[in-house]
């Protein structure tokens, strides 16, 4: 399973880098950056991510 932002969507507040910093970080211009892998123990943190995000930006796709 990875993790993926639609970025027609997101707004770069901050709210997922904060929930999940593991996966999800701002740049020095304020642009988030993440990563689509990660392990199985970061799911919970990236599912709180998904919950703040208050533009519904990130997805998970791939095998469940
Ligand atoms: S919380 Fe949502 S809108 Fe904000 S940076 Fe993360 S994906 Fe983008």
């Amino acid at each position: 399973m990875k993790v993926w932002v639609d970025r027609t969507l997101c707004e770069n507040h901050g709210q997922c880098a904060i929930a999940a910093p593991s996966t999800f970080e701002m740049d020095d211009e304020g642009i988030l950056q993440y990563t689509e892998g990660f392990p199985a123990d970061e799911l919970e943190y990236i599912e709180d991510a998904m919950d703040v995000c208050p533009v519904q930006a990130i997805f998970l796709k791939g095998d469940q």
